[in-house]
């Protein structure tokens, strides 16, 4: 049983070897990958993909999405307008996640499970945000994630921001959900979560032998805000409380660290997830990773979710900031497999997989492949997904769930959430 990729071209996403074969692809969890030299006779046609002239590869991952923010494109600006990073998250994001329900929940996701898998991305690692509708939030993303064939690691992001009480229900929602799924203990920032909150979660990391998802000075304003409040800086204060040095731990932007900071991170096993698209678009300044290791993955901190494009901004931001060079930005585009393989996560084994309809002007070879890659490939040639061995998306469609319901499903919400943000 299982798949067949018909005289595929197979590029091996670690050596960049390309080879030319039929490709059994295993499905399940733990399903594998065989190069066979004929398919049997007796299999059915619809289990047999023709992939002449097609390349195959590993399917993408994205290391920092938040699905909530799925329905913001388009809507109307916020009755202020935000002058600077902290009003940003004020008068937009804090307002649209007040607003949230279930249903708007779940539109989210569903949205957001469809736009990756079409973009070949099949593991989300999400951080969710909703404080007047936390409980069963996780659930419901989980449930509509896998609906389509999306694998995940969901968080709860906890804050005080909205008071204890909503703190609290944010650990409880993630204690719930860490009792059955895999999942990380998300805090919002350093800047919104008190000592109590920070001490509480290194006592759930440390019960569900899990770690943090959080994001690490994006802004200046979270380290002025720990210097003021805490006499120390970020990565100092979470590192007190035992939260960096944590294999699981992600530590989202990192943007404004100082050498002892980075000191700190590289020493430790946690990971950095870069969000390039989404820093340009706040004004909050340029990653660089200098001093902080190799532990780097990337993703698009709920701008869209379309990894290759996320890679490209990484890239073309790289070059201006850090001078970087094509290999650095495909190995922290592909990092994250390393990251959920080393921790165990289930959902990203070798029968992962897309089938790219890409038919270049040039040669296309391990030697320039990565030329290939930042300036050729992008997710319109995304043409099948295969997730754990099963086809999630056929000719660039969902094969789940009919995309039309989806979105007919998502305006029908979005509309009722910007009505809400208005009152
Ligand atoms: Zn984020």
């Amino acid at each position: 049983m299982g798949l067949y990729l018909k005289n595929a071209t197979f590029i091996d996403w670690e050596t960049l070897d390309f080879k030319k074969s039929h490709i059994h692809v295993e499905p399940g969890e733990k399903g594998k990958l065989y190069f066979v030299d004929s398919i049997p006779l007796k299999t059915h046609a619809d289990q047999v993909i023709d992939c002449e002239g097609k390349y195959v590869t590993k399917s993408f991952g994205n290391a920092h999405h938040h699905s909530y923010s799925a329905l913001a494109r388009g809507m109307p600006p916020p009755q202020s307008t935000p002058e600077n990073f902290y009003e940003i998250l004020k008068y937009i994001w804090w307002n649209l996640d007040k607003n949230l329900d279930i249903d708007i929940i779940e539109a989210s996701a569903l949205f957001t499970a469809a736009e990756s898998l079409k973009s070949g991305v099949t593991f989300v690692i999400d951080h969710h945000s909703s404080p007047n509708t936390i409980d069963g939030s996780l659930e419901t993303i989980a449930g509509a994630f896998e609906f389509v064939g999306l694998s995940h690691l969901l968080c709860y992001e906890v804050s005080d921001r909205d008071g204890m009480q909503t703190s609290l229900e944010g650990f409880a929602e993630t204690g719930h959900y860490l009792k059955t799924a895999q999942g990380l203990a998300g805090l919002h920032a350093s800047f919104t979560v008190s000592d109590h909150t920070l001490k509480r979660a290194a006592q759930l990391i440390q019960k569900y032998k899990t770690g943090i998802h959080i994001h690490v000075a994006e802004d200046n304003y979270d380290q002025n805000h720990c210097k003021t409040n805490y006499k120390q800086r970020v990565v100092e204060r979470l590192d007190n409380f035992n939260l960096v040095n944590n294999p699981k731990s992600i530590l989202a932007h990192c943007l404004h660290l100082d050498d002892a900071e980075k000191n700190i991170i590289r020493k430790s096993a946690a990971w950095v997830a870069q969000n390039t698209e989404s820093n340009l678009n706040n004004g909050v300044g340029h990653f660089n990773a200098k001093g902080l290791g190799n532990n780097i993955m990337l993703g698009t901190d709920g701008m869209h979710s379309d990894m290759i494009r996320s890679a490209q901004y990484a890239w073309f931001s790289g070059k201006e900031y850090e001078n970087i060079s094509p290999a650095e930005i495909y190995r922290r585009f592909r990092n994250i497999h390393y990251y959920l393989e080393s921790n165990k996560y289930k959902g990203d084994g070798g029968n992962n997989l897309v089938v790219l309809d890409y038919d270049p002007p040039t040669d296309l070879n391990k030697e320039n492949f990565f030329g290939h890659f930042i300036y050729g490939i992008n997710s319109n040639h995304v043409q099948h997904v295969i997730s754990k061995g099963e086809v999630v998306v056929r000719d660039h469609k969902l094969t789940g769930m009919n995309e039309d319901d989806i979105l007919l499903y998502a305006r029908e919400m979005a509309k009722k959430l910007w009505m809400d943000m208005k009152k």
